[in-house]
């Protein structure tokens, strides 16, 4: 079997002993367990990225968890891999210095998105945008993390920079509608930043006009069951959209999100997608063509 990862996190799928040797190296405590668990809820999964992103303030710590993610990918026999980090959350140089470590690592191995969080002013997104116009191996650029009611930017403050993404022929995809977040996120990120792919998108089903427009314009959803699960968007594995958006017509690609935090591996989540009800072999071969299909290109 292959398999396609186009949504994981750099600083969530470094190996566990990587993560103790880089901790040993920076003098940090790790808490006692660093995975998610079932039903943890999604703020409390997303403060466990405050520990491994402590581990990764130095480049040559950012260069080795790269380069180790694209050779575990080859072992996993990850056909198409797309890996995505905040260079804003790693300030131990100028960014462009931080991507190129990343991308000095991964070494033509995979695709690298470069993600905005909610909250972040319009500029980071758009020096995202400045970064990956001089460099083909940054294909994409995200928005990540969750919007709050304490920020003072929202979604469609980020339109420009993603616009000129577009413009720039650079991928674009964007964490929406993720447990109980309205599907309205999605539809902005499609309208307002004209998004291609669409992380989670778990609340979709909500809204059939939303369902409408993610199949008018060919939008990819990137689903990450366990990682869905995990942060509570969804009671059990069971309960997943996945089937009833494939019998729609929506196209849907599989991934793993975060390989040591979910304690997860691709073949794992591809399991675990196959024992939704409703899904069978044959869906998840559509799956896994979706994705191959769906890789950012420059
Ligand atoms: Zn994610």
């Amino acid at each position: 079997m292959k398999y396609t990862e186009l949504h994981l996190h750099l600083d969530g799928s470094m190996r566990a002993q990587t993560l103790n040797d880089l901790a040993k190296d920076a003098g940090i405590t790790l808490p006692k367990d660093i995975r998610f668990f079932s039903g943890m809820g999604l703020q409390e999964a997303l403060l466990k990225f405050d520990s491994t992103v402590a581990c990764l303030q130095r480049i040559d710590h950012l260069r080795r968890v790269a380069a180790e993610i694209c050779e575990d990918a080859i072992n996993y026999s990850v056909t198409n891999l797309e890996i995505r980090f905040a260079p804003q959350l790693h300030p131990i140089a100028p960014a462009e210095e931080v991507v190129d470590a990343v991308l000095d690592g991964i070494d033509g191995r995979a695709g690298l998105i470069l993600c905005g969080l909610y909250g972040d002013s319009p500029t980071t997104l758009l020096s995202h945008v400045n970064i990956a116009k001089t460099r083909i191996g940054v294909v994409g650029i995200d928005l990540a993390g969750a919007p709050h009611l304490s920020h003072k930017w929202g979604i469609e403050d980020y339109a420009d920079a993603y616009n000129k993404a577009r413009q720039l022929g650079i991928g674009r995809t964007v964490h929406a509608g993720e447990g109980n977040r309205s599907p309205l996120e999605i539809r902005k990120a499609i309208e307002l930043l004209h998004a291609q792919r669409i992380g989670h998108g778990t609340s979709l089903l909500e809204d059939f006009s939303v369902v409408e427009l993610v199949i008018d314009r060919n939008v990819v959803i990137e689903a990450c069951p366990t990682s869905n699960m995990q942060t509570g968007a969804i009671p059990t594995v069971s309960h997943h959209p996945l089937p009833k958006w494939l019998e729609l017509g929506i196209q849907v690609c599989i991934n793993s999100d975060n390989w040591l935090l979910s304690n997860i591996d691709p073949a794992e989540e591809y399991q675990r997608a196959l024992s939704i009800p409703g899904m069978s072999t044959n869906l998840l071969d559509t799956c896994l063509e979706t994705g191959i299909n769906a890789v950012f290109t420059r």
